[in-house]
């Protein structure tokens, strides 16, 4: 049974799916103005591992994620590349793709676009003023959040507190709005600023509508879970909340879960230059292993802090090395097992015992930093197992599929082994083989198949020479 801290309650809840076996999370993207910043990394890389953990136990995931494309961010950034905002966006979405692919994070089952949204963004809010939960003033619409009873439900503040806040806010939308606390929905159009046709006048959604939209859109009414950074809970999240809920009468989402900050550097550790410039995710995977870096972001609880420093990263880089150190360990002596043990019963309970507690581990809030240690137990266990004199076929295959599925959980996958030199001598008497019979296609495979595994050939009037790269 699966327990999920719910930002809305403020409690451990037990999961219970709408539809038996399934999960719909949506989980707000990013804002395509640049790379990803590790902020955004975190937040990704915590909810592919929360849906890698779903699959694991048996659930099939409809994940979505938007793209926010439309925001006076892009709108700078457009202006000063001297591109439109679309082109800007695009730029930004294939780097988005890039990064998020080199941190083993899965394709989100959508990727919905503001821009490709519009009517139905007009639609909904259209309806929002039909309800009377939203107002136009001055070619703007604004919702009006204290027609919203339950306002501040998820972020645990009470509408009179919020409203303080507000007041002391001055610019000329408060001018506008009947209410300090009401927030944009449509934002009229600017001189040269990209807009589109509405009942309201030309203009552009305001932030917090398109989630709601698209959410609600893609994964239906209500949804099972919403997440996103702990920072987007308010207001961000609580608006969706209002403009959901104001719309259809049900409930949006029924699990709130939100992911712990980055910080960058430690109180004993004198930040270093080279740190403090890898603000985006893109430069960072420049200079460390991305491997890394996952498994840094995966292993620790997704709503604890992770203060990013270059002793975390060292420390992350020797846990992640132990345990390729044991996975290749047994891999080896499994080629070798040539004696089998009469009974293996013993050995199989141990690793259901460690099954057990792996799980009943990640099915508490997916405590990944308990998880992980379960994972470590098990890597202890395959060096001390790969050394015994005879070791059980079956044991060891159980234990390196227990191993490998659980670091995927993680979104870590380690390359197979290397081939060995009379595997190579083999490729290449297969190659020269095809290139006499004219199969290139063959060919060039076995050439980008070696190259795979860092071998490189070369044709010389002699033969086929080959060596590993350095
Ligand atoms: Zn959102």
């Amino acid at each position: 049974m699966i327990k999920i801290y719910n930002t809305l309650t403020r409690k451990k809840e037990e999961f219970k799916p709408i539809t038996p076996g399934q999960v719909k999370i949506y989980v707000c993207g990013p804002t395509v103005y640049n790379y990803i910043h590790i902020g955004n990394a975190r937040s990704f890389i915590a909810f592919d591992t929360i849906r890698r953990y779903f699959e694991y136990r048996g659930y099939a995931v409809d994940f979505v994620t938007n793209f926010t494309d439309v925001d006076d961010k892009i709108i700078r950034a457009a202006k000063e590349a001297a591109i439109t905002p679309e082109a800007l966006a695009d730029r930004f979405i294939e780097a988005y793709f890039e990064d998020t692919k080199a941190l083993n994070i899965e394709p989100a089952t959508l990727n919905p676009r503001v821009m490709d949204h519009i009517p139905d963004i007009i639609e909904f809010i259209q309806d929002l003023i039909d309800k009377g939960f939203a107002y136009e003033a001055s070619g703007d619409v604004y919702y009006r959040t204290r027609k919203f009873p339950d306002y501040g439900k998820l972020s645990d503040q009470s509408i009179d507190e919020l409203e303080v806040g507000a007041s002391q806010r001055t610019g000329t939308e408060q001018a506008i709005k009947e209410d300090p606390l009401d927030f944009a929905l449509w934002k009229s159009a600017k001189e040269g600023e990209i807009s589109w046709e509405a009942p309201w006048g030309a203009g552009r959604p305001g932030w917090h509508i398109e989630c709601s939209v698209m959410a609600t859109k893609h994964l239906g009414e209500t949804i099972d879970i919403h997440g996103g950074g702990q920072d987007l809970e308010f207001p961000h999240h609580e608006n969706e909340i209002a403009q959901s809920e104001a719309k259809t009468g049900k409930t949006f989402a029924n699990y709130w879960m939100h992911n712990g900050y980055v910080t960058i550097g430690d109180d004993n550790e004198k930040m270093s230059k080279s740190l403090g410039n890898f603000i985006t995710a893109h430069e960072l995977i420049q200079q460390v292993d991305p491997q890394v870096i996952r498994f840094l972001m995966a292993t620790t609880q997704y709503r604890r802090p992770i203060r990013y420093s270059e002793t975390v990263l060292q420390e992350a880089a020797v846990n992640l090395q132990r345990l390729h150190t044991a996975k290749e360990n047994a891999t080896f002596r499994l080629a070798q097992a040539s004696s089998t043990l009469a009974t293996d019963e013993a050995d199989l309970a141990t690793l259901l015992v460690l099954e057990e507690r792996f799980v009943a581990e990640m099915d508490d809030d997916f405590n990944c930093a308990n998880g992980i240690t379960v994972v470590y137990e098990l890597a202890k266990w395959l060096n001390t197992y790969s050394e015994r004199e005879a070791v059980s076929e079956a044991v060891l295959t159980s234990a390196l599929e227990k191993f490998a599925a659980w670091l995927q959980v993680f979104g870590i996958v380690f390359a197979a082994a290397g081939y060995l030199d009379e595997e190579v001598d083999q490729l290449i008497a297969e190659r020269n083989q095809a290139r006499k019979d004219k199969n290139f296609a063959r060919s060039d495979e076995i050439r980008d198949l070696l190259k795979e595994q860092g071998i490189i050939l070369e044709d010389t009037p002699q033969g086929t020479r080959w060596r590993r790269e350095a």
